[in-house]
């Protein structure tokens, strides 16, 4: 009842960043399964698109084949995929508002407005016990330098 009228130029953007998304999805999906499929790679154009192919990779064999790190993107452009469906996607989940199309542009993942993402990092800041998720996600990006990283975010 409360939900904020949307406008027609926020519909086009978000309508535009659902296509960006799904083909971004479909092209992280499909590189993936060339590089565990080699066999399947030059035979490109068989009877299934590269969407169904993805959803059914994605469903299959996603925890076998796909880094953690690829997998986390899929799993955050299916979150916004499933937002914009159900017309949620855009509103913050902290306090009901729209996010502003400009922090969706650089941040299309984001389920926050800035106002409230700018709380949780102080309570996160305030509540660091130096075993949390950002941490991981470091882990996950180059192996070899995430010792470097971690010392220098325990600073
Ligand atoms: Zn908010």
């Amino acid at each position: 009842m409360t939900k904020p009228l949307t406008s027609k130029s926020r519909r086009e953007f978000i309508a535009r960043t659902n296509e960006h998304l799904k083909s971004m999805k479909a092209g992280l999906v499909h590189e993936l399964a060339a590089e565990f499929r080699p066999d399947n790679a030059g035979t490109g154009g068989g009877s299934l698109d590269t969407a169904e192919l993805a959803s059914m990779e994605l469903e299959q064999n996603m925890t076998v084949i796909l880094s953690k790190r690829d997998r986390d993107r899929i799993i955050e452009i299916d979150h916004a995929l499933k937002r914009m469906a159900e017309a949620n996607y855009g509103m913050c989940e902290a306090c009901g508002f729209e996010i502003t199309t400009e922090r969706l542009k650089v941040m299309p993942f984001t389920r926050h407005c800035r106002d409230c993402k700018q709380d949780q990092e102080r309570e996160a800041k305030t509540h660091y016990r130096g075993d949390d998720r950002e941490q991981e996600r470091s882990k996950g990006v180059g192996s070899s330098s995430a010792e470097d990283e971690i010392n220098q975010q325990s600073k």
